[in-house]
């Protein structure tokens, strides 16, 4: 049997052992799950990818069923907040991270033995999926940061003590997650960072600063990216766990944004906080690898997310437009707002197809690199492409600011520069076509 298969089989396995072992909401509906097919009714007629398991390129019952009671969760905890917390510009982290981290939702691949349900990364992407459902892009990102961005390193390469330490808690929702990549001097160009951790005796000692950082503001520990000696600029970083409420962590400020409201974005200052060097994930000096192997993680979560978002903007507009009448027939009938969401949404089913190719061949044990992204690119670009687009068929609705389509446009800017700007995309793309010019 391929590896594939029986590692599908081994997450199926462990996904009904849970499903009997653990409650909250997942649990509750994998006890009985209902056909997909009932919901029918329920739902908009929509292009997007079949929702059995059977017709499905990557998801299996299990998938759906996952989906399904997130979906759930999502209705009943988190929507009903929303407008509430993009207006007071913050989420209550640890509240909703406890509900979602109870219900298995924090480490679907992440291992058993640290509260992880041990599944592939294809279960990662459909909750990064399904999470495209909640009503703004700061809540997700923020979730996306604790369970796919600042963990994936530690999961990999982190030692018993700081899985249990550090790993199990945010799993379980216990502990909020930040990631301290960014600087005020330093995105596109990680190498350049001069955050710097110097060894004295068994401790670090921590200077610098990180700019950007989602959950910041609330985050227990920070998974942190520091220069640990004078060496070349991709192997003299290390990834740290550094515990928020060590002396000489200062949050500076919490900033302003144009969209992502609901999330916190923080900069952060340390001046001599002290680390022990238990804390170093992994080797010393591989943080900068490691961090980019942290990053293809990162990319194909935002695109999962993404492309539901992009479903969810499509329907509203066509909704929308369908009941707002111009010149005495709905704004939908005219053929260059059908034609152009019927462009849209056959965008949306390209990149689609390129993140679950993607996905496979990743669930195999490939190097997906380039189709990260390549995907990430593309997620970025059609995010303006289409939150322009169906902004403009909202008329002056579009452009008053509680309108879900207005705060896509305003929150999925985002896509085309954080977590590597399309420009940094193309350069890897590049290297992978080997049409860079060799210095
Ligand atoms: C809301 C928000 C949340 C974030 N969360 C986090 C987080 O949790 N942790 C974290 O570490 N970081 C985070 N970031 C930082 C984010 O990853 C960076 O903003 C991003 O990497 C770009 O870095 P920069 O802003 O410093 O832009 P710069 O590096 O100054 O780049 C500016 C522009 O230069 C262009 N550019 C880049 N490379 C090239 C090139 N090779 N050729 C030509 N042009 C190029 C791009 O258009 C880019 O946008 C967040 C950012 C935002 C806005």
């Amino acid at each position: 049997m391929p590896a594939t298969d029986m590692a599908l089989r081994e997450g199926t396995y462990r996904l009904k052992l849970l499903a009997s072992s653990r409650n909250v909401y997942k649990f509750a509906s994998f006890v009985g799950v209902r056909s997909l097919t009932e919901n029918a009714s329920s739902k908009p007629v929509t292009s997007s990818p079949p929702e059995t398991a059977a017709d499905h390129l990557l998801y299996t019952r299990e998938h759906f069923a996952l989906k399904e009671a997130l979906r759930k969760l999502i209705d009943q905890e988190i929507n009903p907040h929303v407008e509430k917390w993009e207006a007071e510009g913050i989420f209550p982290a640890h509240k909703i991270f406890k509900i979602l981290g109870s219900a298995g939702f924090l480490g679907v691949n992440k291992p058993v033995e640290y509260g992880g349900l041990g599944l592939d990364y294809s279960y990662s992407v459909a909750v990064a999926e399904e999470l495209g459902n909640i009503n703004c892009g700061g809540i997700p990102m923020a979730i996306g940061v604790q369970s796919d961005m600042a963990t994936p390193a530690l999961a990999r390469f982190g030692s018993d003590y700081l899985k249990k330490e550090f790993l199990l808690p945010s799993i379980m929702g216990d502990k909020v997650a930040c990631l301290g990549v960014s600087e005020v001097g330093a995105g596109s160009d990680v190498s350049s960072i001069l955050t710097k951790a110097v060894k004295k005796g068994d401790e670090y000692v921590v200077n610098g600063g990180k700019m950007w950082t989602t959950n910041g503001t609330q985050a227990d520990w920070m998974c942190l990216l520091a220069n640990t000696s004078d060496g070349p600029p991709h192997r003299n970083k290390s990834l740290f766990c550094l515990p928020m409420n060590l002396p000489g962590v200062h949050i500076a400020r919490k900033i302003d944004k144009m969209g992502m409201w609901s999330s916190d974005t923080a900069e952060v200052f340390f001046d001599d906080v002290r680390v022990p060097c238990e804390n170093v994930i992994g080797q010393e000096g591989m943080g900068f690898t490691y961090q980019m192997l942290q990053f293809q993680e990162e990319r194909l979560w935002a695109v999962a997310n993404m492309v539901t978002t992009m479903d969810n903007i499509i329907q509203e507009t066509i909704k929308y437009t369908r009941q707002r009448k111009i010149f005495k027939q709905p704004v939908l009938y005219h053929q260059t707002v059908h034609f152009r969401l019927a462009e849209l949404q056959t965008e949306v089913e390209l990149l689609r197809s390129l993140l679950y190719h993607a996905t496979a061949l990743y669930i195999k044990g490939n190097d997906v690199t380039k189709l990260a992204s390549m995907a990430k690119l593309k997620g970025g670009r059609l995010a303006r492409e289409l939150s322009d687009s169906c902004l403009q068929f909202w008329g002056g609705m579009g452009f008053t600011s509680a309108m879900p389509v207005s705060r896509f446009y305003r929150d999925s800017r985002l896509m085309s520069i954080g977590g590597g700007a399309d420009e940094v995309m193309l350069g890897i793309i590049c290297k992978y076509m080997d049409t860079v010019p060799r210095k």
